[in-house]
């Protein structure tokens, strides 16, 4: 748990600033999604309608609407990976059996391969309207100013510390967070 909630802004770069500033609104303010991605003014209906999938998986599964985005990237290259086993099983056995080169069963799995292939890129794609790349992106640089300040604190808890010891404790934290980053992939 956070002790600290940062409140998401829409972040898109604004016009009249010429992309030098981000717009302050709050985050889906003045959309159906309020809380999450950009601002009425900076929202696409392509961005709309991923959160609207997104909200209702994560109405269904009790998750995130950004857990919902990837849930569904996740469960849909799962599926996939899945029939392109079951596919190449089913050519591999129609070949030992010297049958045509297309069974029924072959064409059955092949049209359920490209119904996976189409359903993990509409998934994949909702991600990327709803700008999961700079919303992760933003989450790191969250997590990074909320350490920051902790560790700023815990240090000026500290004042006999010697510069040694100061740099020995930032360089201890640095590499925690370094080594967490990179197996916490799920
Ligand atoms: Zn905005």
């Amino acid at each position: 748990m956070k002790g600290k909630q940062y409140q998401l802004k829409c972040g898109a770069p604004t016009r009249r600033s010429n992309g030098t500033k981000s717009c302050k609104y709050l985050a889906g303010e003045g959309t159906d999604h309020l809380g999450y991605g950009h601002c009425m003014y900076h929202s696409k209906r392509s961005e709309c309608e991923a959160w609207r999938l997104a909200q209702d998986i994560a109405r269904e599964q009790q998750i995130s609407p950004w857990e919902a985005l990837l849930w569904g990237v996740r469960v849909s290259a799962g599926r996939l990976a899945w029939v392109e086993l079951q596919l190449e099983d089913a050519i591999r056995r129609n070949e030992l059996n010297g049958g045509e080169p297309d069974s029924p069963a072959v064409r059955s799995w092949l049209k359920e391969s490209r119904l996976s292939l189409a359903l993990m890129s509409r998934t994949s794609k909702a991600a990327i309207d709803a700008g999961i790349a700079a919303h992760v992106a933003r989450q790191l640089e969250v997590e990074g100013r909320l350490l920051a300040g902790a560790l700023d604190a815990a240090l000026g808890a500290l004042p006999e510390l010697t510069a040694d010891q100061r740099i020995a404790a930032i360089s201890a934290a640095q590499q925690t967070l370094f080594s967490d980053s990179i197996t916490d992939g799920s």
